[in-house]
C-alpha cells in the first residue's frame, strides 16, 4: 500500500508535500512529482498538506485517476529524490 500523486500536481508542484515526508520518499518528475510506492509508510502527513488535494491513498484514489498509481511506480525510481520545498510552477 502506498500514497499516490494525481492528476492535479500535474504542472503545478508546490511541494508543500516534500518537506513532511518521514521518509523523503517524493521525487521530482518534469511536470510533477511521484511517491515511491516501495517507500511511502502511509504515514498520511502529506495529505493535507497539498494545496490542491492531489494525493490519495490508493484506495482512495478516484477512478479517472487509476493510472497514476503506475505512473508513480514507474517514474519514482527513475526521478531525482526532492526534500526542500521549490518554486511552484504555476506561481503561487
Ligand atoms: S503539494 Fe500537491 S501539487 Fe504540490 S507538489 Fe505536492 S502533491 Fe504536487
Ligand atoms: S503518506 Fe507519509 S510516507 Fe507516504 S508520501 Fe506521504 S508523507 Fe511520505
Amino acid at each position: 500500500m502506498a500514497h499516490i500523486v494525481a492528476q492535479p500536481c500535474f504542472g503545478c508542484r508546490y511541494t508543500d508535500c516534500v518537506v513532511v515526508c518521514p521518509v523523503e520518499c517524493f521525487y521530482e518528475g518534469e511536470q510533477m512529482l511521484y511517491i515511491h510506492p516501495e517507500e511511502c509508510i502511509d504515514c498520511e502527513a502529506c495529505v493535507p498538506e497539498c494545496p490542491v488535494e492531489a494525493i490519495f491513498h490508493e484506495d482512495n484514489l478516484p477512478e479517472e485517476w487509476a493510472e497514476f498509481k503506475q505512473r508513480n511506480a514507474e517514474m519514482a525510481p527513475k526521478c531525482p529524490r526532492i526534500t526542500e520545498k521549490k518554486e511552484p510552477l504555476c506561481g503561487s
